[in-house]
């Protein structure tokens, strides 16, 4: 790669708090548990760290809490050469966290978004400069809806391109929709998009381009991807094959990788192999962010 392509993520930012127990507590009991782990995660963070493993200038936008929690994503994003100058700490809430228990081979989870709610179009509107000085703007949206619509219409108006991966998924309205350069559901996102449950992909990225998408490129897990242009046939690109161990991060692996490429000038086509791959190599170790692979491991392992 020879200038580093400037992406700019704009998402959640959490961590993952997880316990391990025997079993569940029942309402009004304590009990003992087994381990303790801490993971950092949020689609967002995930998307930007993944991106500047691959080699991309990243910046990464989005808010944290005055927490202690809040100081470890932004010195986790840092160690991975993530820019936080943009990185909000706001004083009156808590940093996102996900409370997740495990027991009886099942998790309950529930999810704080805390300072991740708060993300405000006003603080998105005062960072347009950085948003059109951008090669590309990578959303999700675990932030809120108008803060992701905001950064959209700047970037829609700067000529940036726009990757919006809509998870978790809600119908988004079509004027949103048009402003987006390439959207990535998995299937199940697509489904939710489309409000159809349907198992015939045509008739949902018909229904997709009837809503306004120009580009979707839909992840579909072990099978790879299937991407579609308007006025074009769909295109299958199969998965290579790994060893899965953890799939958790894999979404985040191939949207970052898939915007580093496009932000390169690479075709669709160039950048759909590239993610897959990234992805596939994402899946072979446990944990979101500790599986992320580099530019070289992808490079190595498409050779
Ligand atoms: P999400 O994690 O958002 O649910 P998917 O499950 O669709 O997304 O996976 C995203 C991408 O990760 C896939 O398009 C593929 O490139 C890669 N991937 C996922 N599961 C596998 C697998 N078992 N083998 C190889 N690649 C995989």
């Amino acid at each position: 790669m020879q200038r580093k392509p400037k992406v700019t993520v704009i998402g959640s930012a959490n961590v993952d708090l997880v316990i391990e127990t025997d079993r569940f507590p029942s309402p009004g009991e304590t009990i003992l548990g087994n381990t303790f782990h801490q993971f950092l995660g949020g689609k967002g963070a995930n998307q930007a760290v993944a991106a500047s493993r691959l080699g991309a200038d990243v910046t990464f936008i989005g808010s944290v809490g005055e927490d202690i929690f809040g100081q470890q994503i932004v010195d986790n994003l840092r160690k991975e050469k993530v820019n936080v100058e943009h990185v909000l700490t706001i004083p009156t809430v808590s940093s996102g966290i996900a409370n997740i228990q495990v027991a009886e081979n099942d998790n309950i989870i529930t999810v704080i978004p805390g300072a991740n709610a708060n993300l405000t179009e006003e603080y998105i509107q005062s960072l347009s400069a950085v948003i059109v000085a951008s090669d590309i703007v990578v959303l999700q949206l675990e932030i809120p809806l108008e803060a992701v619509t905001i950064a959209i219409e700047i970037a829609d108006k700067g000529n940036v391109p726009v990757i919006l991966n809509p998870a978790p998924a809600v119908p988004l309205p079509e004027d949103l929709l048009r402003k987006v350069t390439f959207i990535t559901p998995n299937e199940t996102e697509m489904a939710i998009l489309t409000s159809n449950a349907g198992q015939d992909f045509s008739v949902l990225f018909q229904q997709m381009f009837a809503l306004g998408s120009k580009s979707v490129v839909m992840t579909y897990g072990k099978h790879g991807v299937i991407y579609g242009e308007r006025q074009r046939e769909l295109q299958n690109y199969p998965a290579l094959t790994v060893q899965a161990i953890d799939t958790t991060g894999a979404g985040d692996t191939f949207n970052a990788a898939f915007a580093v490429c496009i932000a390169c000038g690479k075709s669709v086509e160039e950048a759909i192999v590239y993610a897959n791959a990234a992805a596939a190599l994402s899946i072979t170790k446990l944990g979101a962010q500790t599986g992320m692979p580099t530019e070289d491991e992808v490079n190595r392992f498409l050779k």
